[in-house]
């Protein structure tokens, strides 16, 4: 077998999720779980997720939530996203919950049978501009939903666009939100659970935090940025390790893989480690400074990230072939980190978790509940 795979701490994600709960109760805790859990795999993050305390659950699409249910998970599910028309039987048929925020879905799962009223959240935009009614609109989507027997309004909920760097525009989402609560109430009509919160939001705003907070990031150990709850002990849960697979001595001046980029300052002796771009080792990474750790230390790219397999400079370091190679992730006393590829491939540690392949087998370490 090929010695390549994303470690995940699953006992990490139960600490998380228990650690964020404690913050933010007595609202609830929805964790997300799209995108394969970040990247870190659905079923076993949203058991964990539920072991820690948990309520709900969130995922972006259809498909998501049905994995979800294939693997037993009982716990309520959310749509993150207004699945189209077509995918309302699978809604029901699943019990997953929708968002709406337009006319389109109402009808068809008005129309399918069941044993009560199909719930639904009603979602507003209050500025992240994506997705959402307009404020305007609420009002007379959440009237036709209340005034249809065979649905239910669940929720209501918006979304914030830049709670990890902005308090005054995040204020204004909210105040905006309180708005339509408030014009919800006077058309006499029951908002049900009333969640705006992400991660920084959740742990940033506690006047956002009203009956759920919605936490992604921050489950898998993540902050969404340095400074959001700094002093709260999140335990990041990945780690993308390999091993050490061929080891050749080389003269000052060689050259190692494609394109030819580099040249050994010294003699040196190159690694080859089993794992590349087809796996989420983004190319770029070599061209930018990236590193890995073997033996607890830090050593440079000797060459260009290919597909399947990278190279190492690992200069006269005493090192075998087999040793663990560490890509992301603590390795004894160091450490990679997600927020470092980040600054590194100027993006977000979002972004970096989720980006490893299927070809990368997912090991789950510790005990979810
Ligand atoms: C992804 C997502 C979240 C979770 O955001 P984090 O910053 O990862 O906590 C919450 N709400 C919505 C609508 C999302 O799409």
């Amino acid at each position: 077998m090929r010695p390549s795979w994303v470690e995940v701490d699953v006992a990490a994600i139960r600490h998380n999720v228990s650690t964020i709960a404690g913050v933010v109760a007595p609202a609830r805790v929805c964790a997300v779980v799209k995108a394969d859990g970040y990247g870190h795999g659905d079923v076993p993050a949203a058991r964990a997720a539920i072991a820690g305390g948990a309520s709900s659950l969130a995922v972006a699409i259809v498909a998501e939530g049905v994995r979800l249910r294939e693997a037993g998970i009982r716990a309520p599910i959310l749509l993150l996203s207004e699945p189209p028309p077509a995918d309302a039987e699978a809604l029901v048929r699943w019990r997953l919950t929708p968002t709406v925020y337009s006319d389109r879905l109402l009808q068809p799962l008005a129309g399918l049978p069941g044993d009560a009223p199909h719930p639904v959240h009603l979602k507003v935009d209050t500025g992240m501009h994506r997705v959402g009614a307009a404020p305007a609109d609420a009002v007379r989507l959440a009237t036709r939903i209340a005034a249809d027997p065979r649905l239910r309004l669940e929720g209501v909920w918006t979304h914030f666009a830049v709670s990890e760097d902005d308090p005054e525009f995040t204020r204004e989402q909210l105040a905006r939100f309180e708005s339509v609560l408030a014009d919800l109430r006077e058309a006499g009509i029951e908002a049900g659970i009333r969640h705006v919160a992400n991660t920084a939001g959740a742990l940033e705003y506690p006047e956002a935090r009203l009956d759920m907070v919605r936490t992604g990031l921050g489950i898998y150990g993540l902050r969404p940025a340095p400074h959001v709850a700094a002093d709260l002990e999140l335990r990041p849960a990945m780690r993308v390790v390999s091993h050490v697979s061929y080891l050749r001595r080389h003269p000052a001046g060689t050259r190692p893989s494609y394109g030819r980029r580099r040249a050994l300052a010294a003699a040196a002796t190159v690694a080859t480690v089993p794992v590349g771009y087809a796996d989420g080792v983004t190319r770029r990474l070599s061209a930018v400074g990236g590193e890995v750790l073997i033996g607890g230390r830090r050593f440079p790219f000797a060459g260009t990230v290919t597909m399947d397999q990278i190279v190492v400079d690992v200069d006269d370091a005493d090192i075998a072939v087999g040793d663990e190679v560490v890509l992301l992730g603590r390795q004894g006393g160091e450490a990679i980190p997600a927020e470092e590829w980040a600054e590194r491939l100027d993006t977000i540690n979002y972004e970096v978790v989720c980006g490893f392949g299927p070809r990368l087998p997912r090991r789950y370490l510790g005990e979810a509940s």
